[in-house]
């Protein structure tokens, strides 16, 4: 059992519905927190989020939406766009997350942070954790391996990790 007060960063349903499962069995109090500016276009980011709240009303958990300012997270990445995936502007997208999720864990009673950004095969579960090392000043990193997700959801599932740059 966690006795930690985790945020659980989310980018997506179909990625978080394994470690939201786990933590359901494991941790008294958590809360999913959907902060994904890197997602374009908006109607891509519309999906992606009903998608996670479907989901965590239908399991009751708690959840939080953090702002949409894409313009914000493409100045974060800039001079980065043409590198690969699990090149450094994913590094740079996952500090972008972490920030913002140490500040909303401070701001509201959560003493730990953990996420699913590597749990996806396209990722690089090492990166993930070492962007959050660099990042994260007073809230603890719990670089967890999720379950597997079971399989057993209908969601909608994309093709491509969530940025302009990274569209088939
Ligand atoms: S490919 Fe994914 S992780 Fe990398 S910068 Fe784009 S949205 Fe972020």
């Amino acid at each position: 059992m966690y006795q930690n007060k985790i945020v659980l960063v989310s980018c997506c349903a179909p990625c978080s519905c394994g470690a939201i499962e786990q933590l359901r069995r494991e941790c008294a109090d958590f809360i999913v927190l959907f902060f994904n500016p890197n997602i374009y276009p908006r109607d891509e980011y519309q999906k992606r989020l009903s998608e996670q709240i479907k989901f965590c009303e239908s399991v009751g958990v708690k959840y939080h939406v953090g702002d949409y300012d894409h313009d914000k997270w493409l100045r974060d990445v800039a001079g980065l766009e043409s590198e690969p995936e699990r090149g450094l502007r994913c590094s740079a997208c996952f500090r972008h997350r972490f920030r913002y999720a140490e500040k909303f864990a401070r701001d509201n009673g959560y003493n730990a942070i953990a996420s699913v950004l590597g749990v996806s095969r396209h990722k690089n579960q090492a990166q993930v954790d070492a962007a959050a090392a660099d990042v994260l000043v007073d809230i603890k990193y719990l670089p967890v391996k999720w379950d597997a997700s079971t399989g057993q959801y209908d969601f909608y599932r994309q093709n491509y990790c969530g940025c302009e740059f990274s569209r088939l």
